[in-house]
């Protein structure tokens, strides 16, 4: 049949090979539409702006990809690289005192979002459950990621506190939440969302081949203005792979000290003349950050998909 004219619209998710695309633009704005795609068009995933024509049975076709400002993106089975979402602005990387934060694996979700550049901001969420015993550690450990650049927001979602300030965060920005399970994300999700708009279990289906990782990514709206994009694969995204070079530039205190090697090819493990060695030893990063460094550098081999 015949096709209207061409219009923007955006990605809000896909299903193989069938994508909901809604309409930016023109009396249907806002209005969802089950597409097609045009041959000879790159991967589409959810964030995507595209150009697109609507058909009279209410479906469409995409004619064309828009740039993308971000683009998450993750190696399937033979490390090759495909990607998951895009014009992400913003990674909230949520902690809690319960369960017990792993700084390990707080500067791994950094490092990932830092190479992706996109902005992480850590939520330490549940701060009704700091105490006289936990109180010092949880302190000293978010001062040292707010001594080194990172906005840290404060929040209970079962109190309700501290919400006002990701409302904020968020407003007219694409989101995407990660974090370690037990953290709160379902919860503080809850709370930027009206219930009519998600179903976060609905998030959870399993495909055909049985496992929930490669569930899409869905694009939910945000009352005050902007979106949420979330999938199970995108929450655990950090624990992806990278590359060495990417490792070193994702602690982002390092970089400075980077050029400062006396070898080009220096690895940073104990070469004479190593930038990050005598940053190190002037006390310039700190032994956690280090030790972090070391430990997922270490650890490469292990995190890395192999055909
Ligand atoms: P997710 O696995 O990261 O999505 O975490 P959930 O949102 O499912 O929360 C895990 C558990 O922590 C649930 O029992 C929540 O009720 C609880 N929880 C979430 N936020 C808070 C909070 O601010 N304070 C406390 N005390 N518990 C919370």
């Amino acid at each position: 049949g015949d096709l209207s004219c061409e219009q923007r619209g955006t990605i809000i998710a896909h299903f193989g090979k069938q994508i909901d695309v809604e309409a930016l633009e023109g009396e249907d704005k806002g209005s969802i539409h089950r597409c097609h795609v045009r041959a000879n068009i790159e991967a589409l995933v959810t964030g995507d702006e595209v150009i697109w024509r609507a058909a009279p049975d209410s479906g469409g076709v995409i004619e064309a990809l828009l740039p993308r400002r971000s683009l998450l993106q993750r190696p399937d089975n033979y490390g090759v690289l495909k990607p998951v979402a895009s014009n992400i602005d913003h990674i909230i990387i949520v902690q809690a005192p319960v369960p017990e934060p792993y700084p390990t694996l707080l500067d791994r979700y950094l490092v990932a979002a830092e190479t992706m550049d996109i902005t992480p901001v850590i939520l330490l969420n549940k701060t009704d459950l700091i105490n006289e015993q936990n109180r010092e550690y949880i302190n000293t450990l978010f001062g040292r990621y707010s001594d080194l650049g990172y906005r840290v927001i404060h929040a209970s979602a079962k109190q309700q506190d501290g919400l006002q300030e990701l409302f904020e965060f968020t407003q007219d920005k694409t989101t995407v939440f990660v974090g370690q399970s037990g953290v709160g994300k379902s919860s503080l999700i809850q709370m930027l969302l009206p219930e009519e708009e998600i179903k976060v279990g609905a998030l959870s289906e399993f495909n055909q081949k049985g496992t929930h990782t490669t569930t899409t990514a869905k694009l939910f709206h945000l009352p005050m203005g902007g979106n949420l994009i979330d999938s199970p694969g995108i929450r655990e995204f950090g624990l992806w792979h990278v590359s060495e070079d990417e490792l070193v530039y994702g602690f982002r205190e390092f970089r400075p000290y980077l050029g400062q090697c006396k070898f080009r090819n220096c690895q940073h493990r104990d070469e004479p003349g190593c930038g990050l060695k005598s940053a190190f030893s002037n006390g310039d990063i700190s032994t956690e950050r280090m030790n972090s460094y070391r430990q997922l550098r270490d650890s490469l081999d292990d995190l890395e998909i192999r055909p």
